[in-house]
């Protein structure tokens, strides 16, 4: 349905200027949406760069006008901008700051719309719902803007936010991507696979959840990419980092942060391990399991090697270790 997804791009298109002249031209839209953003950092080549926007915290303000413009509310519907509840309908992103999604070639497939307010119970973020145009599994926020710096500088920088992308990329370092809050897919990272094969995971200070995350990692060997891994101080996040130090500071500080990924999951399992015997078996197992998705069998023997130091486990444990779990996988 090659027209139908034409008209998907159309109403979002739409949609993101819509957003973006109500950001800067509205009162309420200034008032509101734009001085966040001001205290936020971004200046306003950066609100222009990312087209962010405002959407006006009213029922239907959007939806009104969309259909006064003649885009269709069946369209309006299927991108999830407007929600339809019998004869009422409904802006998705009512009162909410935009984050237009762009694909690999700058079209505009959704949106991330995070809220003003300290309302608890309202969602900090909200995505669009998946459509015949997004597909959250297979999108990276930045890559329309990072593509160019990944390839020039062979590395691309992921992080957990959208805020995280924007203030790097003000800061000068553009070659910066978010898979926006959602864990990593393959889909996401073949997208950088073919520009870099070389990528530096940035994780929030908040440590919440980084085991878990580095699960995710495990996608990115499996694709025989090179990962490093650095973490921020408690309570700091790439977005915090960035704002408040200069590109030098920022520059030094993932040179002398950013770690080889196993070396980083070696060291940080065997902290947790330490002196339980029983934990300690299976963080060499977890270890292993790493090296396993390695498709290098060179690069696999020198990690092999790297984790027997760092774990105090002799080599030979380590690669029997591998053999058993490459048989299994087999
Ligand atoms: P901010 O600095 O604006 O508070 P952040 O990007 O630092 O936001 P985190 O809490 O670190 O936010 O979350 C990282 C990412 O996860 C967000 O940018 C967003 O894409 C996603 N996310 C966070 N909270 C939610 C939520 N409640 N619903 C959906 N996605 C969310
Ligand atoms: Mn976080
Ligand atoms: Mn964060
Ligand atoms: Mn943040």
């Amino acid at each position: 349905q090659a027209n139908e997804r034409e008209s998907l791009y159309l109403v979002s298109e739409f949609a993101k200027e819509y957003f973006h002249k109500t950001l800067l031209t509205t009162e309420e839209g200034k008032a509101i949406g734009l001085s966040y953003f001001k205290e936020r950092g971004f200046t306003q080549e950066t609100i222009d760069a990312f087209t962010l926007g405002y959407s006006p915290d009213s029922w239907d303000a959007f939806t009104n006008h969309a259909i006064k413009k003649a885009y269709k509310l069946e369209f309006l519907e299927k991108t999830g901008l407007t929600i339809v509840k019998g004869e009422k309908q409904f802006d998705r992103f009512k009162g909410r700051v935009m984050f237009p999604i762009l694909s690999m070639s700058g079209r505009t497939l959704g949106f991330g719309g995070r809220i003003l307010t300290n309302d608890k119970k309202a969602a900090k973020y909200l995505n669009s719902p998946e459509s015949d145009i997004y597909h959250k599994s297979k999108v990276l926020y930045g890559i329309y803007h990072a593509k160019k710096a990944i390839a020039k500088e062979d590395n691309c920088y992921l992080v957990e936010g959208y805020t995280d992308v924007i203030q790097f990329y003000q800061r000068g370092i553009e070659n910066v991507v978010s898979s926006s809050g959602t864990a990593l897919t393959p889909e996401q990272i073949r997208l950088i696979n073919r520009l870099t094969k070389n990528i530096t995971v940035l994780f929030d200070g908040d440590a919440a959840g980084l085991r878990a995350s580095l699960r995710g990692v495990d996608l990115i060997l499996e694709q025989g990419m090179n990962v490093k891994i650095c973490t921020f101080p408690e309570g700091e996040d790439p977005d915090s980092f960035a704002k408040n130090n200069s590109l030098e500071e920022v520059t030094l500080f993932l040179e002398e942060n950013a770690q080889d990924f196993i070396a980083f999951k070696a060291s940080l399992l065997a902290s947790e391990a330490k002196n339980d015997p029983i934990k300690k078996a299976e963080t060499i197992r977890d270890m292993v399991v790493s090296i396993a998705k390695i498709p290098d069998v060179i690069k696999r023997e020198v990690y092999i090697k790297e984790c027997s130091r760092i774990m105090d486990i002799s080599e030979e444990v380590l690669f029997n270790t591998l053999a058993q779990i490459l048989q299994k996988e087999n």
